[in-house]
């Protein structure tokens, strides 16, 4: 009698489908720590379900003279090179930042269970763990599926986590509640396998509105803007979104295309299939720095663009989904828990004025108030989210949403609630004034965990909130509500590129030391959708960060003309007139000088980038038969625990399922679309590989793929031992064949591909040779 574990603890409540998921990635990993499975294709697996390697200080620091390894324990640490074992980090994904209590308690259970007991915030609305070690992430996963949460895609070259304003449904703005709709497109597009052979990721937004706008559509690979217009049959007016394509951060900042002004709704996922269709067939596959699909965009043009998109659209195997959750969305709405009972002034807590004016927003709801649990960092612990979850049931309904700047907002508060629940949050340490203030600053995980950071985002973003929070009170008007963000390379997880002030990290040389530099970026636009980007006028030592913030405060405040935004007053300076305002910082230090500009913000020792590592951000491209081959195998392997278990009938069919899946594998390499349907699959097999011979190998000819045949023509009505074995053994067999008939198509293709290149080559004009007088040719 083996202990029960969570696998069987939660075998009812885990959605089918993300169980199977979660037991596919279990078996990949049996079969990497038997090293049956190519390294690249299982990092490329991880990743997808959001478990990266994660950088640690790996007890070798670079002094700037010489290495000096440093106590540090041996086993944990892994450095530049994590392992595909090594504890890491696990991205946890949260569709438009939508919570309930009990989720928020799993999440808490987890983080303290398998994690360092801390709840990072993302700017995708995810929560981020760290520490987590491989061989806890089946089990995180399933505790997390058995409350309806998934970390599947939630990295790799797939569709990440779709976000939605935080306020959306609530908002004055807002042309309706985008909600069940950024929701249907996360489900939709989760795992479709039109969406899996992109050459990078691929993210998707849902903005309420134009103007005041926070859902950043604008620096969206896909970004919906909600609108309505007139119903010509004089009807309620017609819900549909302007729809924007190949926006992006990044080190190249785009802002993206209008593809369509006005979709209606019931052909926003559609229209989505389509684009990823696209972007699969003709986005870059090679060279990850131009595989977003901006560069597509870019490079097609819009209007080329637009009508591969409407040709795909033609094509597309109609689909239920596509509209069924529409039937829904009338009734998708949140209640309150309270009638809108209205503050009556006279219970003020001490703190809850700036509180109050900073952290409340006022729903469109008369009485009804968000309230924004302003979360230093974006982090919180594991104790902290526990209370909060009961504080969501008692004053918000259960109605919780992450916020790309990294904060937590409780929706659906009774005006009459506030200052209960602002006494409850700060006895918990989580109710600071300030949220979207300047002290709110968004900060990447930098160099602090993430294996491309230069500079410490979060030690700088620490450093500021402490200077900045110490002189709130006195802070001028006009600078209170800036933005500040921060990234730790040029990569923009911080978002620099849409603050007032943005930051992110390089470094310099002086002498034989590297000292951390940020790179300062002014007049970035948040809201309007990300409107605007801002402009880098020049790097400065990262401890000089602070001063220039100060200065270009300072000179804001004195200079701005009435009503001149930030944004405008940078535009007035130019590139040139901002530069010379931190032209004094930007100084070379030198070491035997000023010491402390020789080390980050947050840690004391010398600055190196001895621990850069390789980045893990979208993982290398693998190919789309590599990926699925590699179900077909952790499939094969669950088959063989039925085996082991005495389960002959389940070890049947999923040994049966691996060679389906192997097969499609195969045809997709040439035929995308041969949908899930095991006859299409086999026919489409038989006709393509089979009857040309071209799975044949000499020896055994088509005897492998005649198991699947067999199998597939004739289920067994009982399945004993011997014939469990069997089959094991014949789906065994039909993957090698499989993998060799993919090999030599390969070399097949490669040859023919070199072939012509040598005959273009012969059939190019021979240039002339100009030769000196007197030279023979
Ligand atoms: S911006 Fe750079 S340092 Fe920050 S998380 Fe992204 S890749 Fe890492």
């Amino acid at each position: 009698m083996h202990e029960p574990t969570w696998k069987d603890h939660l075998h009812d409540r885990m959605p089918p489908d993300l169980a199977h998921e979660i037991d596919l990635f279990e078996g990949q990993m049996a079969l990497m720590r038997q090293g049956k499975l190519d390294e690249k294709v299982f990092a490329e697996t991880r990743l997808r379900r959001g478990v990266y390697g994660q950088r640690y200080d790996n007890g070798q620091r670079h002094d700037g003279l010489r290495t000096q390894t440093l106590d540090f324990p041996q086993d944990l640490v892994k450095g530049p090179n994590t392992l595909w074992d090594a504890p890491g980090m696990q991205r946890i994904k949260i569709p438009f930042g939508g919570l309930t209590p009990e989720q928020m308690e799993v999440l808490a259970q987890v983080a303290d269970a398998y994690a360092d007991g801390i709840l990072h915030v993302t700017t995708r609305q995810d929560f981020q763990l760290h520490y987590v070690h491989i061989e806890d992430t089946p089990d995180l996963m399933r505790r997390l599926a058995a409350v309806g949460i998934t970390t599947h895609e939630a990295c790799g070259n797939v569709v990440r986590n779709v976000t939605a304003c935080p306020l959306a449904g609530v908002c004055h703005t807002e042309a309706f509640d985008v909600t069940p709709y950024a929701h249907a497109m996360a489900r939709f597009l989760l795992g479709h396998p039109d969406a899996q052979d992109f050459g990078r990721k691929f993210k998707v937004a849902f903005s309420g509105c134009a103007h005041t706008a926070c859902g950043l559509v604008m620096m969206h690979d896909l970004g919906l803007l909600a609108r309505t217009r007139p119903d010509p049959d004089g009807g309620p007016p017609r819900r549909g979104f302007a729809v924007y394509v190949g926006g992006g951060l990044g080190a190249v900042p785009e802002q993206a295309k209008l593809l369509s002004d006005f979709v209606p709704e019931e052909e926003i996922l559609p229209l989505a299939q389509a684009i990823a269709r696209v972007f699969a067939r003709h986005g870059e596959k090679k060279n990850r720095n131009r595989a977003r699909i901006k560069f597509l965009v870019a490079q097609l043009g819009i209007e080329a663009f637009r009508r591969l998109v409407e040709e795909e659209r033609q094509v597309l195997p109609p689909d239920d989904r596509w509209t069924a959750y529409l039937e829904a969305v009338p009734g998708a709405t949140e209640e309150p828990h309270r009638p809108p009972l209205l503050l009556d002034g006279d219970d003020r807590p001490d703190g809850f004025d700036a509180w109050y004016a900073t952290n409340v927003y006022h729903q469109r709801q008369p009485g009804y108030c968000v309230a924004t649990i302003h979360l230093p960092l974006g982090d919180l612990t594991a104790r902290q989210m526990i209370a909060l979850a009961d504080l969501a049931r008692r004053y918000a309904g259960g109605h919780v949403r992450t916020t790309v700047e990294q904060n937590i907002v409780f929706r659906w508060v009774a005006e009459a609630d506030l200052p209960a629940l602002y006494r409850d949050l700060k006895a918990l340490g989580l109710g600071e004034p300030g949220a979207g203030t300047i002290v709110d600053i968004t900060a990447c995980p930098g160099t602090d965990t993430c294996k491309l950071g230069i500079a410490s985002s979060r030690g700088l973003a620490g450093e500021l909130i402490t200077r900045l929070t110490a002189r709130r009170a006195t802070l001028p008007e006009p600078v209170r509500n800036l933005r500040i963000k921060v990234s730790g390379c040029f990569n923009s997880c911080g978002q620099h590129h849409v603050a007032d002030i943005g930051f992110f990290g390089n470094s310099r040389k002086s002498g034989n030391y590297r000292v951390p530099y940020f790179q300062v970026v002014l007049g970035g636009q948040w809201q309007h959708n990300a409107g605007q980007y801002g402009m880098a006028i020049g790097s400065v030592p990262a401890r000089l960060i602070p001063d220039v913030v100060d200065t270009l405060t300072t000179r804001y405040v004195e200079d701005h003309t009435p009503g001149e935004s930030f944004q405008d007053w940078v535009k007035r300076l130019g590139k040139a007139g901002a530069r010379e305002l931190i032209r004094p910082f930007m100084i070379t230090p030198v070491y035997e000088e000023q010491p402390a500009f020789f080390s980050d913000w947050g840690d004391p020792r010398v600055f190196t980038l001895g621990d850069l590592g390789v980045g893990e951000c979208a993982g290398e491209v693998v190919s789309l038969f590599a990926m699925e081959i590699s179900k077909a195998e952790s499939e094969l392997f669950e088959a063989q625990e039925a085996l082991d278990r005495g389960d002959f009938a389940r070890a049947d069919a999923r040994a049966y399922q691996a060679m389906l899946m192997a097969a499609r594998a195969l045809v997709r390499t040439e035929y995308l679309d041969v949908g899930e349907d095991p006859d299409r699959i086999v026919e489409a097999f038989r006709a393509r590989f089979y009857d040309t011979e071209r799975f044949f190998d000499p020896f055994a000819r088509g005897k492998f793929a005649r198991y699947l045949f067999s199998r597939h023509e004739h289920p067994p009505a009982r399945v004993d031992e011997d014939a469990a074995r069997r089959i094991v053994d014949e789906a065994q067999l039909f993957i090698e064949a499989t993998h060799a008939c993919e090999m030599r198509m390969s070399e097949e293709a490669a040859r023919k591909a070199e072939e012509a290149r040598r005959q273009a080559a012969r059939n190019e004009p021979r240039r002339e040779v100009l030769l000196p007088p007197g030279f023979a040719s």
